[in-house]
């Protein structure tokens, strides 16, 4: 596998790693292995190392082998979910008394974990704007552990000079998670610029049809991915079967949808910036963002999400939330059709109040791979229809 991915281009190793035509039939697409045990030929007798799906399964094996690929990392692991992986992650990390960093702009869910749930293991963390090196170095304290990235982040679009942070985490002797959600391994590879560990939420982009929810860690540290490996098994929020053939199908066609989002959200971004009744666009494709040049840098295309604030404040950024009809008003991102939400009282709900609170007259946009015309269209109608 990792010489597909020294003689292979992207396209081709998201497509063909891991996965080998089964042997017995001939099946060019591997078996959903829907199957809890394994027999075994004598005690203790594995035939190809399979004892219990929690520990192993094969569909999953190669969800895990094409992740690590995509990556570059030596060692995928596929979780039920994007927080379930987070969560398995920060316990291998973090011991009580450690110290974490988290960005100031981030998805919900990992804000709401770790300020709820890992805080009660003893564990303390700290604010940064992680799109400033400075803003993380001086968060930093002799217990911290880890630094968390997300670039570009949710809901805000902020982008993360992911080599620099690295550099930062690295000379005090902390690990640097980055989310890599947003980009997808497509657009942009974190453990080549630096980062300890990728997180990812399959359900996004990877998965890419709003059909599966899902999550993966890819390392390429060795001692490190034992220790994930480790807990994966024992904490046991494993991706199932179905779940991971699901994710590994979905990856096949990245290379393509992403092209396709990263053009659809680049001209929604632009009619979007040049709208009256449309005060500010968060999207790292545009020049004025602050972190273009970043973004431009490290990331091979700008992605799909779009953000932005609308004239009128809260109850006109619901409305046109609520006008929208190609536009599905819904949660979640990186499925092949659009999808509208008011970060305030959806994804973010759980940060208000915190430092990490969106403004209330927040939209964000999924765009999906639709006719860009009839997105546009449907945003100039939700956009020009007054409540
Ligand atoms: C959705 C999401 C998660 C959480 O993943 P789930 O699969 O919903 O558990 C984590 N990070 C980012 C950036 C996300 O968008």
């Amino acid at each position: 596998m990792n010489e597909q991915r020294s003689e292979h281009r992207f396209e081709t190793v998201a497509i063909h790693a891991g996965q080998t035509p089964d042997p017995l039939t001939g099946a060019v697409v591997p078996p959903i292995h829907q199957v809890s045990t394994f027999k075994q030929d004598g005690v203790g007798g594995l035939r190809g190392g399979y004892e219990y799906s929690r520990s192993a399964n094969p569909t999953r094996t190669a969800l895990e082998e094409n992740l690590a690929a995509l990556e570059g990392g030596r060692r995928g692991l596929a979780f039920a979910s994007g927080l379930a992986a987070e969560d398995c992650l920060l316990r291998t990390l973090l011991r009580p008394g450690d110290h974490l960093v988290i960005p100031n702009d981030a998805y919900g869910g990992t804000f709401r974990l770790i300020a709820k749930v890992v805080e009660r293991w003893g564990v303390a963390w700290s604010v940064a704007d992680t799109s400033d090196p400075a803003s993380v170095r001086g968060q930093l304290r002799p217990e911290t552990r880890a630094v968390w990235v997300e670039t570009p982040s949710n809901p805000l679009l902020g982008i993360t000079d992911i080599a620099a942070v690295a550099e930062v985490a690295r000379a005090a002797g902390a690990r640097l998670v980055v989310d890599n959600t947003f980009a997808s391994p497509y657009l942009q590879q974190p453990l080549a610029l630096g980062a300890d560990v990728v997180v990812h939420s399959t359900t996004k982009y990877l998965g890419g049809h709003s059909d599966v929810v899902g999550g993966a860690l890819v390392t390429d540290d060795p001692g490190l991915a034992e220790e994930l490996a480790f807990h994966q098994n024992a904490m046991g929020a494993v991706a199932g079967p179905f779940d991971s053939w699901l994710v590994l199908r979905g990856i096949k066609t990245l290379a393509v949808r992403m092209d396709r989002h990263n053009a659809n959200a680049h001209r929604v971004a632009e009619a979007l910036a040049a709208h009256p009744r449309v005060v500010q666009v968060y999207y790292p494709g545009l020049p004025a963002h602050p972190g273009h040049e970043t973004a431009a840098k490290q990331m091979r295309g700008f992605g799909g999400m779009v953000s932005f604030r609308v004239a009128g404040g809260e109850q006109e950024a619901v409305a046109v939330c609520e006008r929208a009809r190609v536009f599905t008003l819904g949660e979640s991102l990186g499925g092949v059709e659009s999808l509208i939400e008011h970060p305030g009282r959806m994804t973010h709900a759980s940060v208000a109040g915190s430092a990490l609170e969106v403004p209330a007259d927040l939209v964000r946009l999924s765009v999906g791979i639709e006719s860009v015309d009839d997105l546009l269209a449907d945003l100039a109608d939700a956009l020009a229809a007054r409540a």
